[in-house]
């Protein structure tokens, strides 16, 4: 029997359009607690979709999701619940260029966690320190290497204390040798045994650190396995294309 409490996400059925275009296909996943969590997958094929309906900043039609046992739908107190468990860290970090790293920390816990404004410092350098870069933190983020911004972008998140991280193509945007950088920090947030989904073609991260890797395209989970059984003997044939492909 599964301990429904142990679920950070479950997600079934779920079905969504853009239009009359079918952007996912009964995509049915658990997520446990502390599970990572890896999802690949050709350019179009619904991964960023699949993510942003867990916080619902795209809506589905058809099917559920849960976040910790919170059903999501159209109540605004449920919707408020579920972006209080789960931080969301971006391709392109969405920090504000006009706010220092340290008030781009600060400013989200004061403004929807009603929290002092020393308080939300004494987080925000709590949570660079971590990510590395506490120097940075009077500089804005024009200042800053893509790796650095990425780094400030996770650490924003990690200051409204989510339960589950969900990370779209972080390093994408990256210069190759600011990728590691990143993945070194989310690789410790994985240790720690944050709940994590990522999109990412990193499949060195992947290896190391996902408890499952998930590969979709064409708006379908095709595959999901242990890194092991994914990247060694995988079940389908379109997986096995794929990598050949990337790797
Ligand atoms: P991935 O992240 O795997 O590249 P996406 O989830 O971004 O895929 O997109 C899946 C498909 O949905 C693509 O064909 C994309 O063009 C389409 N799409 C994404 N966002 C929208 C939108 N807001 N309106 C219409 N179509 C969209
Ligand atoms: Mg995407």
């Amino acid at each position: 029997m599964i301990d429904q409490r142990s679920q950070a996400i479950e997600i079934e059925a779920l079905d969504k359009w853009y239009g009359h275009f079918q952007v996912l296909r009964n995509i049915d996943l658990n997520v446990t607690q502390g599970e990572r969590i890896v999802v690949c997958g050709p350019s179009g094929s619904g991964k960023s979709t699949l993510i942003r309906c867990v916080n619902r900043l795209e809506e589905h039609q058809r099917g559920s999701i849960r976040v910790n046992g919170i059903v999501l739908n159209d109540s605004v107190k449920n919707l408020d619940a579920i972006r209080r468990e789960v931080g969301m860290v971006f391709q392109h970090f969405n920090l504000f260029p006009h706010l220092t790293v340290k008030e781009n920390c600060a400013l989200p816990q004061i403004l929807s966690r009603q929290k002092k404004r020393a308080d939300a410092e004494a987080l925000a350098m709590h949570f660079l320190e971590k990510v590395r870069i506490p120097e940075q933190a009077d500089k804005y983020p024009g200042q800053l290497s893509g790796g650095q911004q990425q780094r400030v972008a996770i650490a924003r998140a990690l200051c409204m204390t989510p339960k589950i991280m969900l990370f779209d193509e972080p390093t994408s945007a990256l210069d190759p040798e600011m990728v590691k950088e990143v993945l070194d920090t989310m690789v410790a947030l994985a240790e720690e045994g944050m709940t994590m989904i990522v999109v990412t073609h990193e499949m060195g991260f992947a290896r190391k650190v996902a408890d499952r890797v998930v590969f979709m395209e064409a708006g379908e989970i095709v595959e999901a396995n242990d890194p092991e059984t994914f990247f060694n003997a995988p079940d389908s044939a379109r997986t096995r294309n794929f990598l050949s492909n990337i790797m």
